[in-house]
């Protein structure tokens, strides 16, 4: 048996994808985590839209046969020991190639600060970092895992973070337009601050190294510091403008922007913007503008069916999305910029409840809420789920079942433009029906 302890269902088939292009049978197996908290509140609703949708956009054609894998505290309970992300839902990710997931509490104290040899059999410590394994005594001592999330990411190389924004009718914002911004914001997964190298200050690792860039490099850093190392590649660059600039072309998007910190970085974001172009003039020549190419060649005026690739300076795009939001609809970031941003954005057009995310890679996509686990809200039906339901629209376009996620988008802006919905929504609305989670549900499924 495959796997040790899941279920595969007893219907459906897998999606693959045959040179390079995804291929959907009518029935996919879909693996789905609850997530912790309010998890399985909004994962209990979201699939009731989906499955409406899917069911009435195509006659019962076509239906998804959903397959629970665990992680998180739901994993804790099923697997044991400190198996927070167990090989059955890696595993199944992989076979199935498409997932989608709530949210998850990353459990810390008592299962951090093993080495990633000694992870799998530590069985835990309460209270402070310690200086080394604690199992095996090595000095190199990493958190099996800084977040869920980020180990999600990187076990199974997601690189690609994208997260759309964009308003919907009804829904309060603190600005005044917030129908001009309609981003999709391309963030890099894998690299940047967050490879998770850096060493304590005081620590003999981080001494050495202070010390290394002393005598090799004549670089000075303060005794004193806490240092962590900040990689930029040419290939994890590439690789996430190429999804951005294709992602721009498929969805007749007509512009591209690179959004980096180069004036100051120079050989890591600066290399950021400048690969950027590379690869853009490179693989997409007969596709694609540069901002300099229009002003020197083309009058300032954009030539049709081209896309412009652009570039703001971090600090300018945080300007640029609040002024001029309508000049801007694919962003592609490097991993911190690009955590920002799309968290600024999303409070333009209405806060995190609302904002769906998927981590994509070559061949895998994971879909999930943006939000956390709300633990205060637990089992009490209270909720907006629409991050989740959104991001199970995000699903279904990537599936090429644009009817169906046409149906739940529509039907989700006009459940809010009624002022139906849930707690969040309603006390900034004048005149607003607070429902439950399951009743917004309900009222979106009603409303297709
Ligand atoms: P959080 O769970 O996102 O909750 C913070 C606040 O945001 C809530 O108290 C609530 O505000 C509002 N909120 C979040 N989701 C909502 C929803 N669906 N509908 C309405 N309001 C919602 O953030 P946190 O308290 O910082 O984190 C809690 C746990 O979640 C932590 O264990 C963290 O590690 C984890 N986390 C997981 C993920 C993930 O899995 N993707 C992401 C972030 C955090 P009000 O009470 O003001 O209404």
């Amino acid at each position: 048996m495959k796997y040790k302890l899941l279920e595969i269902p007893i219907y459906g088939e897998r999606v693959e994808f045959k040179d390079g292009e995804i291929s959907v049978p009518n029935n996919p197996i879909i693996p789905f985590i609850e997530g912790d908290g309010i998890g399985p509140d909004i994962w209990k609703a979201t699939k009731s839209v989906i499955d409406a949708a899917v069911k009435k956009a195509y006659s019962g054609e076509k239906r998804i046969e959903w397959f629970q894998i665990h992680a998180g505290l739901s994993a804790l309970k099923k697997y044991g020991n400190d198996d927070i992300l167990p090989e059955d839902t890696l595993e199944a990710i992989k076979e199935y190639k498409v997932a989608i997931k709530g949210p998850l509490t990353t459990p810390v104290g008592k299962f951090d600060y093993v080495c990633l040899q000694c992870a799998k059999e530590q069985d835990g410590i309460d209270g402070e970092r310690p200086e080394k394994c604690i199992k095996c005594g090595s000095e190199f001592v990493t958190p099996r895992f800084r977040s869920l999330n980020v180990g999600l990411r990187q076990i199974l190389d997601l690189y690609a973070c994208v997260r759309p924004v964009r308003w919907y009718k009804g829904v309060p914002s603190p600005v005044k337009a917030p129908e001009k911004l309609n981003v999709i914001v391309f963030r890099e997964n894998t690299e940047d601050v967050y490879a998770g190298i850096e060493f304590q200050e005081g620590s003999d690792d981080a001494i050495k190294l202070i010390n290394f860039l002393k005598s090799d490099l004549n670089k000075n850093i303060r005794k004193d510091s806490g240092v962590g190392i900040k990689p930029i590649s040419i290939t994890c660059t590439k690789r996430l403008v190429r999804k951005a600039i294709n992602y721009a072309i498929e969805n007749n998007k007509p512009n591209v922007t690179l959004v980096h910190k180069g004036n100051i970085m120079k050989f890591t974001e600066g290399a950021f913007r400048d690969w950027g172009y590379e690869l853009a003039k490179s693989e997409y020549r007969d596709k694609i503008v540069t901002e300099q190419e229009l002003w020197d060649d083309y009058n300032s005026k954009m030539p049709e069916g081209k896309i412009l690739i652009k570039d703001r300076i971090a600090d300018q795009i945080f300007q640029q999305v609040l002024l001029r939001p309508d000049e801007y609809s694919v962003l592609a970031t490097p991993n911190l910029n690009g955590d920002y941003l799309s968290d600024a954005c999303a409070a333009q057009v209405g806060g995190l409840g609302l904002a769906p995310g998927a981590n994509i890679g070559d061949e895998l996509a994971l879909f999930e809420a943006t939000h956390g686990t709300a633990p205060k809200y637990t089992g009490m039906d209270k909720v907006n789920p629409s991050s989740l339901i959104l991001s199970g629209v995000m699903m279904l376009r990537y599936l090429n079942w644009d009817e169906a996620a046409e149906m739940i988008e529509n039907s989700l802006e006009k459940t809010i433009s009624e002022k139906t919905v849930t707690y969040d929504l309603e006390r900034q609305m004048q005149g607003a029906v607070k429902l439950k989670t399951s009743e917004f549900c309900s009222k979106i499924v009603e409303n297709m």
